[in-house]
């Protein structure tokens, strides 16, 4: 049906329709004082999401050039980096940082498993003369649906001294808390089209002092994401070049919606959507690929095995209910599939989506599960939050 669809994949996530209607409108300059009192206003509620008195900088970017923003500023030719890798988007941060020259060293785990923290502590303890410089770690790592512990692996890097750490939360942000003053995280990256609740096309970079002192004497090539220019215009609540104006108008929104909910409701949401669709899952009898101990807020991903073919699930849920999820990246390719609930999700959303996969699933000839089994399981959870 035309209209009707519903995106439950990790980004782009669906947009309220107030935010729609703030897109509609005329652009306006964005050298008039109308457009710095929306960019006080942004920064100003960006700064609240973040938990955070840091910079907080808006890129015209999706969460990849916010990333790479963050890592190229502050950092120097050869400098030795850690950097996390147990799936697509830590993968990426390693390529990035070896397309700039960084000597980087990997610490990976297998798609599916967090990464190991104790592994980050041994290699920044060992690193005595303090060679290390930064460490980058994706907090939710999309592609699998695991959400890394962070608080932990940033405890041995704040214990090191010397490295930044550097966040992927670009589906972590808006979905679970993220403390960045309290935690002292230096550079944060995300992107609109997530937890945000907006289209894609801006990217948000949290900037920590301590970063700033490194990016005196970084010397990476930048020019458009070199982040001084935003920093320096950001404080006359403006940008350095044409920003997608109209995509300020629709963060304006979101960010005031999101204030509206407040941080704590915004959070347990998301837990209890995760916690939900998980027990649903569970109740159908099909496995899913993150374990519940290290398992992201923002996505849930199923790995059916020989049980039913993971795009076959996809096309019918698309085809007969309107609903599209994601599938695997990679090795995990046809292997699993992802339903994404960040950002403009409620309970209605899950309950329909399980209830629609009951459907799908059966209409395959999966029948390891009583109808109804993954709905009531669902609707357990979100009535007794
Ligand atoms: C979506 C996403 C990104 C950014 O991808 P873009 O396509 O550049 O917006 C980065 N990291 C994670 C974990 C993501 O989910």
């Amino acid at each position: 049906m035309d209209d009707k669809l519903m995106l439950m994949i990790p980004g782009p996530t669906p947009v309220p329709e107030q935010a729609l209607m703030a897109l509609s409108k005329h652009p306006i300059g964005h050298r008039s004082g109308d457009f710095s009192k929306i960019m006080a206003e942004v920064t100003e509620g960006l700064k609240w999401l973040h938990q955070t008195q840091n910079d907080v900088l808006i890129l015209t970017a999706s969460g990849t050039g916010a990333m790479e923003a963050g890592i190229i500023n502050f950092l120097k030719r050869g400098d030795r980096v850690l950097c996390g890798n147990n799936g697509k988007f830590g993968e990426r941060w390693v390529e990035v940082a070896q397309a700039y020259g960084l000597n980087v060293e990997v610490i990976s785990a297998e798609w599916g498993k967090p990464l190991d923290p104790e592994e980050f502590r041994a290699k920044l303890e060992a690193d005595t003369d303090q060679q290390i410089k930064a460490v980058i770690v994706t907090h939710s790592e999309t592609s699998t649906g695991v959400l890394n512990d962070l608080e932990t692996i940033n405890r041995y890097v704040k214990a090191h001294g010397e490295a930044l750490i550097m966040v992927d939360a670009v589906t972590s942000l808006g979905a679970v808390s993220l403390p960045i003053d309290e935690w002292g995280l230096d550079v944060v990256g995300s992107g609109s089209q997530k937890a945000y609740m907006i289209p894609p096309g801006l990217g948000f970079v949290s900037v920590s002092p301590k970063a700033w002192e490194a990016y005196k004497t970084a010397d990476l090539p930048r020019y458009y994401l070199d982040l001084g220019p935003y920093r320096k215009n950001a404080a006359k609540d403006t940008t350095p070049f044409t920003p997608p104006v109209n995509m300020f108008f629709a963060l304006q929104v979101s960010l005031r919606m999101m204030r509206a909910e407040g941080l704590e409701n915004i959070f347990s949401r998301h837990h209890c959507l995760m916690t939900a669709t998980r027990a649903a899952i569970k109740a159908l009898n099909l496995p899913l690929f993150a374990p519940d101990e290290a398992a992201s807020p923002a996505i849930t991903s199923v790995y059916p095995g020989e049980a039913v073919d993971a795009e076959q699930v996809r096309s019918v849920m698309k085809k007969q209910f309107d609903i599209v999820l994601a599938g695997g990246q990679e090795a995990f390719k046809g292997k699993i599939f992802r339903i994404g609930h960040l950002g403009f999700v409620c309970d209605r959303d899950i309950l329909s989506a399980i209830a629609a996969l009951e459907g799908t699933l059966s209409s395959l000839g999966y029948s390891e599960f009583s109808p109804g089994a993954g709905v009531v399981a669902a609707a357990q959870v979100l009535t007794s939050a």
